[in-house]
């Protein structure tokens, strides 16, 4: 792998720290409470040791949106107390097994034929899978997720599947240079999740808001973020 493009260890660990404190001083902007944000450090294409100087500098949450990429970094890292990992993105069907087994909540439920086939998988695993569900909330043709009125329809269906525990909601807004532009986007998912909450649905619940990215994750704590997914702040910028 190519590690030409990722920022030298100790950089990781001061650019951990920064985003923290940012983090910190944007829940306070908003009167929410630091500790009510956790911080998911985004580790796609970057290479084991880097990812062992985030957690070492204190990140405990792990994402990671190829499982074939993901499956060795999880090896490496079994042994690394308090470390979990995320899926954060597209998952095929085939692949959800091995979802269920190696991650702890799996941000990008996006149909509810993947919910149906993660509900399965977690019931021969004998475990819950903590989940997300994954919303398209500037209704964008070439992204996945539920559509935002979609999603009141089904959430019905999805409440009844036993096995799958629905913790909130996640998006990926539209692609933009301003953070600003994100925060109409950020305001809808959590309002959708009000809506989706006022259902008084039996088994599902809405207190997690996965949001936000380097570009734009504090304007998402400001609208209630309670996960940010951030990877290029901390890791460097990506190739490719
Ligand atoms: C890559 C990725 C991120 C992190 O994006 P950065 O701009 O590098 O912070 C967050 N969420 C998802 C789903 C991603 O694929």
């Amino acid at each position: 792998m190519d590690t030409g493009d990722h920022v030298e260890v100790d950089q990781i660990a001061r650019r951990v720290r920064d985003i923290q404190a940012r983090i910190q001083q944007a829940a306070q902007r908003a009167g929410r409470k630091p500790e009510a944000i956790r911080l998911v450090a985004v580790t796609k294409t970057v290479p084991v040791e880097c990812i062992r100087d985030a957690v070492n500098a204190g990140v405990s949450m792990l994402g990671e949106n190829r499982l074939q990429e993901a499956v060795p970094k999880i090896q490496q890292l079994t042994a690394v107390p308090g470390v979990q990992w995320h899926f954060i993105g597209r998952l095929q069907r085939r692949k959800v097994k091995t979802v269920v087994a190696l991650f702890e909540l799996i941000h990008s439920v996006e149909s509810v034929e993947l919910a149906e086939e993660i509900d399965q998988r977690a019931r021969e695993a004998g475990t819950q899978q903590r989940v997300l569900l994954e919303v398209n909330i500037g209704r964008e043709a070439s992204k996945g997720g539920f559509a935002p009125d979609m999603l009141l329809d089904v959430a019905q269906t999805i409440d009844a599947l036993p096995n799958l525990a629905v913790e909130g909601l996640m998006t990926i807004p539209p692609v933009s240079s301003e953070a600003e532009a994100s925060r109409m986007h950020f305001r809808a998912l959590r309002e959708l999740a009000q809506s989706l909450a006022s259902l008084k649905l039996q088994r599902m619940r809405m207190h997690e808001l996965s949001m936000g990215m380097s570009g734009d994750f504090e304007t998402a704590i400001e609208e209630g973020a309670t996960m940010v997914r951030v990877g290029a702040a901390i890791f460097g910028a990506r190739r490719g």
